[in-house]
């Protein structure tokens, strides 16, 4: 990963061998990961790889933002997703994170099971449509949806391939509400 550009929850930044886990980064199996939206830095003198907000001060979620969100859990009836950045926000979001998504606001079409359209750790991007007394998201336009989804078998990233997403490392073929930008979102407009 180069230095200073925006980066994702997960995305590989470096190795243990180069660089140590600084702060917004974790470690895993040797490899240096972003924990959360931010710019990519490398302290030089301590060899630290981080993750940083461009400011500190924390940005409240209003109704109509388009916002990114890391799926967590799925139910039947619902998707819980952690809000993790606002579009054109480059700070950290202030206050409770837990967005909800119901099953009739994933799609314009019906939606029979939000299994069938997400999948823990994808990477959604959706509008607020309420923030009290709690967080409520929605999917239906075809501009929302999945921007990034993980391999439910290797956690690899999956690739879009005509209808259908394709993991790059095992080959396992997945299926997602997707976004229409799926896999080729600007990483610096997000
Ligand atoms: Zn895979």
């Amino acid at each position: 990963m180069t230095e200073n550009n925006m980066v994702l929850p997960g995305e590989k930044l470096s190795t243990s061998e180069e660089l140590l886990s600084g702060d917004g980064t974790f470690e895993e199996d040797g490899i240096i990961r972003a924990a959360r939206v931010g710019r990519y830095v490398v302290d030089e003198k301590n060899r630290n790889a981080m993750v940083k907000p461009v400011t500190s001060i924390p940005v409240l979620l209003k109704k109509g933002d388009t916002v990114l969100a890391e799926v967590r859990f799925i139910r039947s009836s619902m998707v819980i997703a952690n809000v993790i950045h606002v579009k054109g926000e480059s700070r950290r979001i202030s206050g409770d994170t837990n967005g909800t998504l119901r099953v009739s606001e994933i799609s314009q079409s019906y939606v029979k099971d939000p299994a069938y359209e997400f999948s823990a750790g994808d990477i959604i991007r959706a509008r607020v449509t309420q923030v009290n007394p709690n967080i409520q998201l929605e999917t239906k336009d075809r501009s929302l949806g999945v921007i990034k989804g993980l391999c439910t078998k290797c956690r690899h990233t999956l690739i879009k391939k005509d209808n259908i997403l394709e993991c790059g490392n095992c080959g396992n073929k997945e299926r997602r509400r997707t976004a229409i930008d799926y896999g080729s979102y600007d990483i610096n407009n997000l």
